[in-house]
């Protein structure tokens, strides 16, 4: 379903095809940017344009993201699961979700300043949940910049990270999302939450992804599915459980980060 994309070759597509009156990046990781916090974010001026995140770049640590919310049905219990791990997330949402006209969208909104009050990133993940390589200018608008407008209007903050949906972006959409400043957040631990029967198959998903990645990464889950909220504690204390045990036996460990680490990361070793 989620279609995969070579994004070395893009980065390398990008650079031959980037028009002359484009911003000259050297290579997507190579920030020539710097986003100055325009709105006094405090993390914003750790990102910058036409960066992409993999989540393979930073051994031994991993960041959770959340997908396709917020819902208020099942948004508020991964919150409070965040705050009892004191874990920072990463929520990519779509705008139709909290908008006023949608059923439930007002409640929504509510469950997206507590989002950002809670201190998570807020990224975009359009408005519909549209692959964006097949969207026309009006498209564009309505599914991308609509999501940051609805974003500021609500929390105060722009977007600075995107998510793709379905993953899927060509040499245009990540020209077009690094002249809009973004920082593309990819995934590469995927247990395939949707899938799952209930929140202890969700568990020995996890698990099996991640001990098959001993490295880490960024893990894809979906704030939108009941499961992913009850299996969550079960993760939080199986990845402690497992640094526990790591450590004693003098190897490394899975450190649970945000988002930003693996942004600042890259900043580093440009
Ligand atoms: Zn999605």
């Amino acid at each position: 379903m989620k279609r995969s994309i070579t994004l070395i070759l893009l980065a390398a597509a990008l650079l031959l095809a980037a028009p002359a009156s484009a911003p000259a990046w050297g290579t997507l990781e190579d920030v020539r940017y710097k986003i100055k916090g325009e709105d006094g974010n405090h993390w914003a001026h750790l990102l910058g344009r036409g960066k992409i995140v993999r989540g393979n770049e930073l051994g031994g640590k991993i960041s959770f993201t959340f997908d396709d919310g917020p819902d208020h049905r099942t948004t508020p219990i991964i919150l409070d699961e965040l705050d009892r791990f004191g874990v920072k997330a990463a929520f990519f949402v779509n705008g139709h979700r909290f908008h006023s006209r949608t059923a439930g969208g007002v409640e929504n909104q509510a469950v997206l300043r507590e989002v950002h009050r809670r201190g998570h990133f807020i990224g975009n993940h359009t408005f519909t949940h549209k692959d964006i390589t097949a969207l026309d200018d009006e498209g564009w608008r309505l599914e991308v910049l609509q999501v940051d407008q609805l974003v500021r209007m609500i929390t105060g903050r722009r977007t600075w990270i995107f998510r793709p949906p379905f993953g899927a972006a060509n040499t245009e959409t990540l020209g077009r999302l690094s002249a809009e400043g973004y920082t593309v957040v990819m995934w590469n631990l995927d247990p395939l939450d949707w899938k799952a029967d209930n929140a202890l198959e969700l568990l020995e998903r996890t698990k099996k992804v991640v001990e098959e990645n001993p490295d880490g990464g960024v893990i894809l889950l979906h704030d939108t599915n009941r499961k992913t909220a009850e299996a969550l504690p079960l993760i939080f204390e199986w990845l402690q459980e497992r640094n526990t045990r790591l450590t004693a036996l003098g190897q490394p460990t899975l450190d649970i980060v945000g988002i930003d680490h693996f942004i600042r990361h890259k900043r580093k070793n440009r």
